[in-house]
């Protein structure tokens, strides 16, 4: 429903016209309604944690405390899902300041493979843990995209955190290449993990989507990554997209704008 209202504004000396103000109604109730649902999938999704620390802490005071093997046990789910309360409420933050439209993204010239590098680095340890097959191909050498370093390292990290916890765990092997053609970048990281189901595909960059929620909470995720992730790439007027077979693996396309000579050339 479009309503269309007509509001006489106060005449200006030099015009006699009205004013027509589209008050779209239908698209603010969606928006009330879509953050309803945040709220209340985000509540949800801090009872779970919650209600685990609450009950193991009980279960300690109650007496299994004294046990030093069951304590030591109950110690480390508390501090797991401690951590997994921290990851939720900081992808909470990130992703409803994404939404409210309010970052204010610097962008410039930046050089992928230091931002591939620096992932890495970052995601060394869970990459070592797991023995993974790591294979980068993303050539210093290549153009410098115009974006916001930040926000474009969180896109790498997210995508490269997910293929890391979904690879294979037998041989987990993870690609990241990139190329450039007609002023794009086209950066890809590729595992040989669970993969998605086909009718999943279009819903995992949705918030809160997960394939499978069980073995999701038992992995550590939010079910946020990838909608921030989508935030990002589209306000940097780039897209991205999945490719995944069940049992093969997934490849995550990244593309992006090139800096221009322009933008290169005003860098200071
Ligand atoms: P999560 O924190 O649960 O990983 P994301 O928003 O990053 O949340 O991803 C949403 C869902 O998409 C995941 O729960 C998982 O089911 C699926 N997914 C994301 N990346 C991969 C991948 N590389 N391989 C298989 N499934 C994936």
């Amino acid at each position: 429903v479009l309503r269309v209202s007509a509001v006489p504004v106060v005449k200006a000396s030099y015009s006699e016209g009205t004013v027509f103000v589209l008050n779209d109604i239908t698209r603010l109730r969606n928006l009330e309604r879509i953050r309803r649902d945040f709220v209340s999938s985000v509540s949800h999704e801090l009872r779970t944690p919650l209600t685990s620390i609450k009950g193991y802490t009980e279960t300690l005071l109650e007496g299994a405390i004294d046990d030093r093997e069951d304590a030591l046990h109950f110690l480390g789910i508390i501090l797991r899902e401690s951590e997994q309360l921290t990851a939720l409420v900081n992808d909470v933050l990130d992703l409803s300041k994404l939404e409210s439209g309010k970052i204010d993204y610097k962008f410039r010239p930046v050089n992928l493979a230091e931002v591939v590098s620096r992932s890495i680095r970052l995601l060394g340890r869970a990459l070592d843990e797991k023995a993974i097959d790591l294979r980068v191909q993303v050539p210093e050498t290549l153009s410098p995209v115009y974006a916001d370093r930040e926000y474009l390292e969180l896109v790498v990290r997210n995508l490269l955190d997910n293929a890391i916890k979904y690879v294979s765990d037998a041989d987990g092997r993870i690609k990241i290449s990139a190329r450039q053609s007609n002023g794009m970048m086209r950066f890809e990281i590729e595992d040989n993990g669970v993969g998605i189901p086909q009718q999943d595909l279009g819903r995992v960059f949705e918030r809160f989507y997960r394939v499978d929620k069980a073995r999701s909470r038992e992995i550590g995720g939010t079910g946020l990554g990838l909608s921030i992730v989508k935030h990002i790439v589209l306000a940097h007027n780039g897209h991205v997209e999945v490719h995944s077979r069940l049992n093969m693996g997934s490849i995550f396309t990244v593309t992006l704008p090139l800096a221009s000579k322009e933008q290169q050339h005003n860098q200071v």
